[in-house]
This record gives structure tokens, C-alpha cells and sequence, in this order.
């Protein structure tokens, strides 16, 4: 008699996701934290204490359902949006959900799923592949050129291939910093107006905060092209990535194809309150924006002077190399207690930009490890 498979072998796991790792960076307890691009610098005591009564005002509600279409989010969004980048959108053109990685889903949600292809071009988001893979997108990587910007005639080969239904253009890119320039934009929009099925182009605005002077954003593409999507996030230049707050604006068209597929009350009534009271208190979250980019390009002129090669940044990191062995200068910085990302390219390193302190801290540390 053979022995009954053990319990666990015989879920109906779908097939492609036998055997995969939950994704996530290590999450380590050392002093310097510089591995997941977050802000280093928490609300301030009165912005915590406003965040509170909001929160207290929303527990008196809690036995009822949260706004569905969370109406006055969306209008606080549209007017931070227009503070922020010039350009004010619409209520009814902006989408929020639980970290731009929910935006991301509802999109492949509608917009994606079996049958359709997304494309990207790599290296970028270690996520977008997994957003296909859990909606059933086939998911393709083109490549972006060897200073990590777009190839267009790549693009535009790989597009009529491809057909794809979804396109994902992170600017500024993560891991490498780099931002698109708007006509570069409006060139991939062009190639994906060439999709007979149509096709959405995402522009995973992220770190749009922390773009250079001068840098655009596509926000102000949004008016001339429907199947642009712009989507942005509170987690990074915002400080407030545990409240998990993402946010997207397109066409109402598109935005309504996304209310279809969200889960009823996806956004609670806490998040509301917490995103709302944040957004009252933008100016005193982000008034370290201009001090992290300031720091961001001393960490490129520092690490250009030492005779590393790095990669232009728009964000609020870099990354920086090369080295033959990525993971030895990776471990001997988390030695000094200094956790930094091995991601990218091979032989490259990210470094997200923490305070002036945990900065030095990652100099000095790098300077020993990698003998500069
Ligand atoms: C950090 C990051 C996000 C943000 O994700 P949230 O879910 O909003 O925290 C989105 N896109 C990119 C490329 C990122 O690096």
C-alpha cells in the first residue's frame, strides 16, 4: 500500500505558483536602513496627533461601511495633484487603493488577465511580473538600453509583436533612478495606439516627487491621451508607507473600468481618515523632499568621485557599481550595519537616501568594504 500524499502536496495549487517565495526584501533589524526607498523621516508630533483625532472621528463610524467611492479622498487627491505638479484633475478621474501595488492589480484586473499580454521593459519593478502572474497575464520583458533608458525602436518592435492590452513604464524607474522624457511618453502611447484590441499605458509615477527641476511629469499627457494612466503612491516622498495609500488619474472611462473589479469597501474608513489627515498636513510631510534630493545627488557626485559608475536618479535613490562580487560589498556594508538592496542588473547596487547620519554612516561603511 503506498503511503497518502502529505496534506499540503495535494492543494490544487495552481500550477504557476507552485514552489514560489512570497516576494519581500529582507527585513532586517540593523541601524541603517536603506533598502526599500522609504522616507527616514516619520511624521512629526503634530501630524501624528492630527492622523489620531482623524482616526478616533472614524472608530465612531466603524459599525457602518466606509464611503465605497471614498468622494472626498479622491477631490483631496485632485487637489494635492494640482498643487503638486500644475496640473489638477478631476475627482472622478482619480483612483485610490491600498498601496499603488492594489492600483496596479485593479488595472490588470480590467485591463489584463488570460488571453492578454503585458509588457515591460527591464530592469524595473521586480513586482509588475508578479501583478501579471497573480491575474494571468502573460507577461513580457523588453529591455531598456545600457544607460537604462528607453530603446524606442525596441519599444515599438516588441509592442507590434506582442499586442499587448497593458503597458508598464516605471519613470522614475525603479531600481535605477531614471525618469522618462515626456516625448519618449508620447512615442510609446503612439506605438500602443497601434494595438487593434487598444492598450493602456501605465506610468508608475512612484517617486515623481523627488524628479530633478525640470523633469515633467505625465500627469500633463493625461488630457490628450484616454488610455494613459499615471499612477502615484503616499509610501515614498509622502512618509507613510505603513499606511498603505496608493493612488492613480486617467480618463473617467478608465477609472470607472476599475471600479468594476475592486472589492466592495476596499478602502476602510481608517485609511480614508488617515490619508485625508495626511494630505491637510502635505507641506509638513514632505518638507524633506528638497533636502533628500539634495542629498540624493551628493550620494551621485560622491560615489561618481570614488570611481563608481551610476546611474542618473530622479528618486530617492541610487543605483551604483560595478562590482564582481555584488554581494560580498552588499554583506560587508550589513556587517557595519548598513542594509542596502542587491537588485538590478548584475554587478550593480541600490542604495535608498536616508538622513544626512545614516548617509555618512553608508560612506564610511562603503569606502572600508569596497576599498575606494
Ligand atoms: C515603492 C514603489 C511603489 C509603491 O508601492 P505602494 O504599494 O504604493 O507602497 C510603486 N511602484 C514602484 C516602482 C515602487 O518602487
Amino acid at each position: 500500500m503506498t503511503a497518502p500524499l502529505p496534506a499540503a502536496s495535494r492543494l490544487p495549487l495552481r500550477d504557476e505558483l507552485r514552489g514560489l517565495e512570497p516576494y519581500g526584501a529582507p527585513q532586517l533589524d540593523v541601524p541603517v536602513l536603506l533598502n526599500v526607498n522609504e522616507n527616514p523621516y516619520p511624521p512629526s508630533d503634530a501630524v501624528v496627533a492630527e492622523i489620531a483625532a482623524a482616526v478616533a472621528d472614524a472608530a465612531r463610524g466603524l459599525n457602518r461601511y466606509p464611503d465605497r467611492d471614498f468622494a472626498a479622498l479622491r477631490a483631496d487627491l485632485a487637489t494635492y495633484l494640482g498643487v503638486e505638479s500644475g496640473v489638477r484633475p478631476r475627482p472622478d478621474q482619480v483612483w485610490a487603493a491600498n498601496g499603488s501595488n492594489e492600483v496596479m492589480l485593479h488595472l490588470l484586473q480590467a485591463f489584463g488577465g488570460p488571453g492578454r499580454t503585458a509588457l515591460s521593459f527591464a530592469p524595473t519593478y521586480s513586482m509588475y511580473p508578479e501583478y501579471a502572474r497573480d491575474t494571468s497575464t502573460r507577461w513580457v520583458a523588453g529591455r531598456r538600453a545600457d544607460d537604462f533608458t528607453l530603446d524606442l525602436e525596441h519599444v515599438r518592435a516588441q509592442v507590434a509583436e506582442h499586442q499587448p492590452s497593458v503597458i508598464l513604464l516605471a519613470s522614475p524607474n525603479n531600481p535605477t533612478g531614471t525618469a522618462l522624457p515626456l516625448d519618449e511618453v508620447e512615442e510609446v502611447l503612439d506605438a500602443a495606439d497601434g494595438v487593434a484590441g487598444g492598450c493602456v499605458v501605465v506610468v508608475d509615477e512612484a517617486y515623481g516627487e523627488f524628479r530633478r527641476a525640470g523633469t515633467p511629469s505625465a500627469l500633463e499627457l493625461l488630457e490628450r491621451h484616454p488610455s494613459l494612466a499615471v499612477s502615484r503612491t503616499m509610501s515614498k516622498a509622502f512618509g507613510l508607507a505603513g499606511a498603505r495609500v496608493g493612488y492613480l488619474v486617467a480618463d473617467r472611462s478608465l477609472v470607472d473600468a476599475l471600479r468594476v473589479v475592486r472589492l466592495p469597501y476596499h478602502l476602510s474608513a481608517v485609511t480614508q481618515a488617515v490619508a485625508r489627515a495626511a494630505l491637510a498636513h502635505s507641506a509638513a510631510l514632505m518638507a524633506q523632499v528638497g533636502s533628500l534630493r539634495d542629498e540624493r545627488d551628493a550620494t551621485v557626485a560622491w560615489l561618481r568621485s570614488r570611481g563608481l559608475t551610476v546611474a542618473d536618479s530622479d528618486a530617492n535613490f541610487v543605483l551604483f557599481g560595478t562590482f564582481d562580487d555584488r554581494h560580498a560589498v552588499w554583506q560587508g556594508l550589513l556587517d557595519r550595519g548598513v542594509l542596502i538592496r542587491e537588485t538590478g542588473p548584475r554587478g550593480w547596487l541600490r542604495v535608498s537616501i536616508g538622513t544626512p547620519e545614516e548617509m555618512a554612516a553608508f560612506r564610511a561603511a562603503l569606502v572600508e568594504v569596497a576599498q575606494l
